[in-house]
């Protein structure tokens, strides 16, 4: 009972050991406090609780509905919105719950294609909510930044119901404010999917789109620095989730959002990630979240900087985010390459496409890079700058054995010198 099978065990271990030795520079990761990792194993996990705080199906759930009330408040206080939603399992979901609330099958919905930076579910031709909805993808220009005058251009040729707005792999600032007045001209809704900014609107580093979106999405685990989960946001009515859907309108978003996450899309809430979202929400509300959300960016800008000067093209240039996207072809190499070389060093990142690419999605021209975990386990933009000129150099001679026999050393003596989770002896414990 207290202890993890013989297994299992080692692999949880060597789990810890391989995010300690690792730079994680994918930028949807990140590293959750101890107040958020114990949460998300607490015993809240064996709980059912089907329906919203005070109108439950299942008995026992008292707790449960501080607990979420507790989540849902901290979330209302930290986005400044009436409404919210913390019951969607992921990201995916919560964007699928948003599309039930709003539309019927077969509506027109507008979203950034997703070899331009978009989310599978913007839209995406496999995805459910390409499937189920007539789907018309608007891309970024050539140098990758978002084109408001296409977008409003489509729109008005296309009449979506929807439009998504929010990237994967978008390194710069998103107006949600032009958005908002396209999707008011052709009668849309907006959605802000702000999954990979949140902690930086939270940390007052990127514009928040409160105000601009009717619906705003987001997952927790990102920026935002929580368990895996995601919330969806909004303002209207009080929510009366037992009642039949109301009319599609504004004023009813919150019951809307609310039966579509439950019972529309999913059934009983994860207990645990509800208690771990609240344990970030509150980390979020502090004072050094502030501290942390500027300098994501600050280390952004510094790698960034490194990467252009040694010959790196970054996709628009640089980056106002936690991100950046760059063409790694100029180093004479592919993004596959890239990524697999940097991971031998001891450095994660993945390989993106970049607009326009002429390469195929299995080995395309970028590599997308992200600054969050690093800035949570405390690096700083002189280590950007060491680690920016570590990976320019193996991009460069990818096969050069030497070469990243020494990068691996540099890289591992960086990883050692801000250590993570240093009290957590043993993940299996
Ligand atoms: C990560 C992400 C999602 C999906 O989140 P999952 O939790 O992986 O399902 C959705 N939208 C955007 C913009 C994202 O970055």
């Amino acid at each position: 009972m207290h202890t993890i099978d013989a297994q299992l065990a080692p692999l949880l271990d060597q789990e810890l050991d391989r995010q300690r030795r690792v730079l994680a520079m994918i930028p949807s990761e990140n590293y959750v406090s101890p107040a958020v990792l114990a949460a998300t194993g607490s015993v809240c996990t064996n709980k059912y609780s089907e329906g919203y705080p005070g109108k439950r199906y299942y008995s026992g759930n008292e707790i449960i509905d501080a607990i979420e009330e507790l989540a849902r408040s901290r979330a209302r206080e930290l986005f400044h919105v009436s409404h919210v939603n913390v019951q969607p399992y992921s990201g995916s979901p919560a964007n699928l719950a948003v599309c039930l609330a709003l539309l019927h099958p077969g509506d027109t919905i507008m979203g950034l294609d997703l070899r331009y930076g978009g989310h599978l579910t913007h839209g995406w031709k496999v995805s459910a909510t390409g499937i189920y909805y007539r789907s018309v993808p608007y891309i970024t220009n050539a140098e990758g930044w978002l084109d408001y005058d296409a977008i409003a251009t489509q729109a008005r040729t296309e009449r979506p119901k929807l439009i998504f707005c929010g990237a994967t792999a978008y390194p710069r600032i998103i107006d949600f404010a032009k958005l908002a007045s396209i999707a008011r001209e052709v009668d849309a809704f907006l959605v802000a999917d702000i999954s990979h900014i949140a902690g930086l609107v939270a940390g007052d580093a990127h514009p928040s789109p409160v105000g601009h979106a009717d619906v705003v999405t987001t997952t927790t685990h990102k920026t935002l620095r929580g368990p895996r989960g995601a919330m969806i946001l909004c303002n209207g009515l009080p929510s009366d989730p037992l009642k039949a859907p109301p009319e599609r309108t504004r004023d009813h978003l919150p019951s809307l959002i609310d039966r579509a996450v439950f019972p529309g899309l999913q059934g009983g809430p994860h207990d645990h990630q509800t208690a771990a979202i609240a344990a970030a929400l509150h980390e979020a509300a502090q004072p050094e979240f502030r501290t942390y959300a500027q300098r994501i960016i600050e280390n952004a800008r510094a790698l960034a900087e490194t990467l252009a000067a040694a010959g790196g093209r970054l996709i628009t240039g640089g980056t106002d985010n936690h991100l950046l996207l760059m063409d790694v072809t100029p180093f004479g190499t592919t993004g596959r390459i890239a990524a697999e070389a940097l991971y031998r060093i001891g450095i994660s990142v993945n390989f993106n496409a970049i607009p326009n690419d002429p390469r195929k999605p299995f080995d395309p021209s970028g590599i997308r890079l992200g600054t969050p975990a690093l800035t949570t386990r405390g690096y700083t933009p002189e280590d950007m700058r060491t680690i920016g000129q570590c990976i320019a150099e193996v991009l460069r001679s990818p096969d050069d054995a030497l070469l990243l026999h020494r990068t691996q050393a540099t890289i591992r003596a960086i990883a050692d010198a801000y250590p993570l989770y240093p009290t957590l002896s043993s993940v299996a414990a």
